[in-house]
């Protein structure tokens, strides 16, 4: 395999083991792959000669974005990474990102435009993964989903075709892109109706003692508050320095109301276990949270539990959710309020499953090496499938599992037989099957 074999014009670099950058190209965010080879695009036509290279040759594609999950961590195939086309540019609320940018490059540059969209909660996460699986972020109440966002791209086929595509051209694709992951082609720019955003409260608050009380209270809270306000709950061990250990709830407010959101959070901070770490004005890039960089000397363990989009957070749901993390020294427990503009969008207007959802539930047990044996493990997967049982369906992108059945359990069977449709007019012959594959019909 060459340079030469991507074709006359192809201006890619093929790097292949050995080469001086393999081992920088093959670190990912959690870890090192171990592709076949490894393109790095820096241009439209890039990508276009890459894919028809590797459609030619057989070889199963890796699109690679902001490189947080586990496809790029998978064996063999053309991993095909795009992060070079990470351009951000503004005009009025239309904001087109490219394919590789990440969520705190784009937060970045819409602060300066006094925009902001609905993203993730990471500043590494790259826009294209979390998009297409849907993007669960900080204000997803005030505006939906990352991928209701999105109003148009431009798309390069399996075939090597280079499309731009929007509701009005084509519309089952577009719905595809909202939920459907990276199945249909490489996209190497999303286009964003961004939303006018004045300024943005923070507040972190700390749970001390049972959580149980304080989530009932969150869950009343949350029935009646003004969609501007998405909190998260997250009790984690001291062990990643972007979050704070132990239990806590971040609550983000989309505007300048410091009195609204505070009126509204008002039932949980009378409460004697909860106390205020931080309320005030924080600036729109500063809600991201900074993950720590991969260290191959103390990598991240593997993960035993699962994600729940729950209708009903009943008092079953919140006791077993904690139960969870306080059976586990090293785990962890996350609940995220949806509802609102996440609401809003038809259940059928969309790839993404399960819109009657009002939290999203996550929970997992660290598989740390001499901590969870075969009993504790198999403990874990017992009661996390409990919680999911009790929800309306998964999202994908909280999994690290490759596991090709995922997508059968994530979509509803009209879903994923709209889906499957949409597979077989762009992608045929699945190219792009390193992802929760959607098969052909
Ligand atoms: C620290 C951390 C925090 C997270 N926080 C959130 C969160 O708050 N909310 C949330 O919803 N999710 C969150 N996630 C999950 C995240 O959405 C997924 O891991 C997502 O796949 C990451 O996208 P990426 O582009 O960084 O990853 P990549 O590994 O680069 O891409 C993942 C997959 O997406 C597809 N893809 C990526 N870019 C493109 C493109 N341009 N065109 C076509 N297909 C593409 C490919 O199929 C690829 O295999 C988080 C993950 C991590 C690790």
């Amino acid at each position: 395999m060459s340079n030469d074999d991507l074709g006359a014009g192809a201006v890619s670099t093929l790097i292949r083991p050995g080469d001086a950058e393999w081992d920088s190209a093959r670190r990912f965010h959690s870890g090192i792959g171990s592709p076949a080879a490894i393109i790095r695009a820096s241009s439209v036509d890039d990508v276009s000669d890459a894919v028809r290279y590797a459609a030619g040759q057989r070889l199963d594609v890796t699109i690679r974005g902001g490189g947080h999950s586990a496809w790029c961590g998978l064996p063999g195939g053309l991993t095909l990474d795009i992060g070079a086309l990470d351009d951000v540019s503004v005009d009025g609320t239309l904001v087109h990102v490219g394919g590789g940018a990440t969520w705190g490059a784009v937060a970045a540059v819409l602060a300066g435009h006094g925009l902001g969209i609905s993203s993730g909660d990471t500043a590494s996460v790259g826009v294209g993964g979390l998009t297409l699986g849907g993007g669960i972020g900080l204000m997803v109440r005030a505006w939906g989903l990352a991928a209701d966002q999105l109003v148009g791209a431009q798309l390069v086929t399996a075939r090597g075709a280079v499309v731009e595509i929007d509701d009005s051209s084509h519309s089952e694709l577009m719905w595809a892109l909202r939920g459907g992951g990276g199945n249909f082609g490489v996209v190497t720019r999303f286009d964003f109706r961004a939303h006018p955003l004045e300024g943005v409260v923070a507040a972190s608050l700390g749970i001390e003692g049972d959580a149980r009380p304080v989530l009932q209270t969150l869950r009343a809270v949350m029935a009646d508050a003004p969609r501007e306000l998405t909190v998260t709950y997250m009790d984690v061990p001291a062990m990643d320095p972007s979050a704070p250990a132990g239990a806590s709830i971040e609550a983000v407010w989309a505007g300048s109301d410091v009195g609204a959101a505070r009126a509204a959070l008002a039932p949980l901070l009378a409460l004697s276990q909860v106390s205020e770490r931080e309320f005030g004005h924080t600036p729109y890039p500063d809600v991201l949270l900074h993950a720590p960089e991969f260290d191959p000397e103390n990598p991240m363990p593997g993960f035993v539990g699962g994600n729940a989009l729950v209708e009903v957070l009943d008092d079953d749901v919140i006791d077993r959710l904690v139960s969870f993390r306080e059976s586990r020294p090293a785990s962890v427990a996350m609940l995220r309020s949806l509802g609102g503009a996440y609401g809003d969008i038809e259940q059928s207007a969309t790839a993404f499953p399960a819109r009657g959802a009002t939290w999203f539930a996550m929970a997992g047990a660290f598989d740390i090496p001499g901590m969870l044996d075969d009993d504790a493990r198999a403990a874990a997967e017992r009661d996390w499938a409990a919680i999911e049982a009790l929800g309306a369906g998964v999202y994908g992108n909280f999994t690290t599992s490759t596991e090709a059945d995922w997508a059968t359990r994530m979509y509803p069977p009209e879903t994923m037989a709209r889906l499957a449709a949409v597979k077989r007019e762009w992608d045929p012959t699945n190219v792009f099957c390193r992802n929760h594959n959607v098969v052909p019909a």
